[in-house]
């Protein structure tokens, strides 16, 4: 077995083949393309390797006496609390499989029913299993925070299919398992590509707190805004146990105050306050939604101030930095935090890099104007491109350059300058395989988990080796398959009618503008909801709903709307669906949809 220039020695190459139970591929050829590279050898950083050992073997850890966690057995934590008359979950995991055999585990200890189920926040890896524990036919509360609602607009909304393939490149969902790709996530294991994803619209929403009696045990979810604004925390006080959700975990990674996938729900402030109430708990235990529990008051509140500490200090340097008139990419690439601020916690970038935080930062504070003019006049990419390829020497002399920067170990470099190269033909093979490589490169030394999942599944996309119909596929289906018959994944079900209608909105095509306008009503049945859209100019508008009379009424029922407007099913076949019917004009209904764009 080949083993080139790896970071670790072939026998820790071993080592963790035999942990991770994965199997190696190395050096694949990079093709006989003047100019292309190699692709590196396949390999982890050592401490990052050492981070992700943590995760696993999945085994339940007993808390307290009434509160038992299920650990690594999904991206997140499972746990159960027990009180007499019955059992509550807090948050699911990911994939129904693997919370089936969380809750296989819990029953080895109890066959006392399921009382109730909560949400810490939307994200799928604590809501995605909840149907292991509620299954069709099932009763069971699950409770969230009002704000759950708002999420799922978010999540079905128009910009959502990018939003989930920087979720599903994060997690590295389409990547391999192992050493040539995912060693897992930074906060939790390798999470596998099958599986089902699944959602419960929440049934008990609240404002601030609710308290859910289990018999001799009462379990108080109060708002506790993190990650999301409908993050939820909850406090078992005859045990001192605080489940934190995301926003303190023990993980040892920065306080996610923003992330590169960016989310209009994620406030700094109102993480780094929720953070702060977290201290008045004088708790015994903390369970965060990753990483191990941590027991003993000094210790939970030893990382619930650090995190605090850290949190804050990152929030007003930035914004010191800010008021010094630094350019957002300067801060972020010298931004550290001191050593006495962390204290004894390390946080480090195994999941988020402190320098994409501190971008997210500047970002929700100042927008995308970085201070610099040349924001205001900036050339566009392709002429910047050309005129920098031009002054380096012509496309010849960047092209034999870009190679050589990777050869010496310039992967960045290397990579921006393929980037140039790319801005003027996007199929330059030996750029892409610079480009591709390079950011292998980086990711094979990156001890940020969720850096190396990102460069991997790029570079995967980026040489066509993965398309984006399976990363879709990923993202959305209920059962790994990209979803074609007339079903829709739980999220969808769940979602707003009214995300569904943007994303029908924004399929108008400007090119295939007609001179007469065209209106349908959409009535949706089984939710009694009605838009009126009329398509004018190749634009479509519904927020004046008297423009004109409609020419034809579509009737259909939501999952019938979600099937067209993510045009996962042939318009045409929708129509034909029995709980579909249409009045008025059908031949302008059918000219209103063919002057919708449906390429994608
Ligand atoms: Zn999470």
């Amino acid at each position: 077995m080949p083993c080139l220039r790896p970071l670790l020695s072939c026998s820790a190459l071993r080592l963790i083949a035999g942990t991770l139970g994965l199997s190696f591929l190395f050096s694949l050829p990079g093709g006989s393309v003047a100019g292309a590279v190699e692709r590196p050898a396949s390999s982890v950083n050592e401490k990052l390797l050492a981070h992700q050992s943590v995760f696993q073997p999945p085994r339940l850890i007993r808390v307290s006496e009434h509160v038992v966690v299920a650990y690594g057995y999904t991206m997140s934590n499972i746990v159960m609390i027990e009180g007499d008359k019955g059992l509550f979950i807090f948050d699911t995991g990911m994939r129904v499989e693997k919370a089936e055999l969380a809750l296989a585990a819990f029953r080895k200890q109890t066959d006392k029913p399921i009382l109730g189920i909560a949400y810490s926040h939307g994200h799928g890896d604590h809501t995605g299993g909840v149907r292991a524990f509620a299954p069709d036919g099932s009763a069971i509360p699950v409770y969230a925070h009002r704000n759950a609602l708002r999420y799922l607009k978010d999540i079905n909304s128009a910009t959502s299919a990018v939003f989930r393939l920087r979720a599903v490149e994060q997690l590295g969902l389409i990547l391999p398992e192992g050493i040539d790709g995912t060693i897992g996530s930074g906060g939790g294991p390798v999470v596998s590509m099958g599986g089902t994803v699944s959602y419960i619209t929440p049934t008990h929403l609240f404002d601030e707190e609710v308290e859910i009696d289990l018999g001799g045990v009462i379990v108080r979810l109060f708002h506790a805004p993190g990650d999301l604004d409908d993050g939820i925390a909850a406090w078992i006080e005859k045990d001192g146990v605080l489940l934190t959700g995301d926003t303190v975990v023990g993980t040892h990674t920065y306080p996610i105050l923003s992330t590169p996938r960016y989310e209009k729900g994620r406030s700094a402030e109102a993480y780094i306050a929720s953070i702060n109430h977290f201290r008045d708990f004088g708790a015994r235990h903390l369970v965060g939604g990753h990483g191990l529990p941590v027991d003993g008051t000094e210790n939970v509140a030893e990382l619930i101030d650090r995190t605090h500490l850290v949190a804050r200090y990152i929030m007003d340097e930035t914004l010191r930095q800010i008021n010094a008139r630094k350019h957002p990419a300067e801060i972020a690439a010298h931004l550290r935090v001191p050593a006495h601020v962390m204290g004894n916690e390390a946080f480090e970038d195994y999941y988020h890099r402190l320098n994409w935080i501190v971008r997210g930062v500047y970002n929700k504070e100042m927008g995308w104007y970085s201070g610099d003019t040349l924001d205001l006049i900036a050339l566009a990419p392709k002429e910047y491109a050309s005129k920098l390829i031009a002054a380096l020497g012509g496309s010849d002399a960047t092209l034999a350059a870009a190679p050589q920067a990777y050869d010496a170990g310039e992967h960045r470099w290397a990579a921006s300058l393929a980037t140039q190269l790319l801005a003027l033909d996007a199929t330059n093979d030996a750029a892409l395989s610079v480009k591709a490589n390079a950011l292998r490169a980086i990711a094979y030394q990156s001890d940020s988990a969720n850096e190396r999942n990102y460069l991997l599944s790029e570079a995967d996309l980026m040489l066509g080796e993965v398309g984006l119909k399976v990363i879709a596929g990923q993202a959305l289906s209920r059962e790994s398959a990209f979803f074609t018959g007339p079903t829709i994944p739980d999220i969808a079900a769940a979602g707003p009618s009214s995300a569904f209608i943007q994303r029908l909105r924004i399929r108008a095509d400007e090119s295939k503008a007609s001179d007469d306008a065209l209106s349908v009503t959409f009535v949706i049945t089984d939710r009694g909801e009605t838009y009126p859209m009329t398509l004018t100019h190749g634009v479509m508008i519904h927020e004046r709903p008297t423009l004109r009379e409609a020419d034809a009424t579509l009737r259909l029922d939501h999952r019938a709307l979600v099937l067209i407007s993510d045009g996962h099913m042939p318009w045409e076949d929708v129509l034909d669906l029995p709980e579909v019917q249409v009045e008025g004009d059908n031949e302008k209904l059918h000219r209103f949809m063919n002057n919708l764009t449906w390429n994608d």
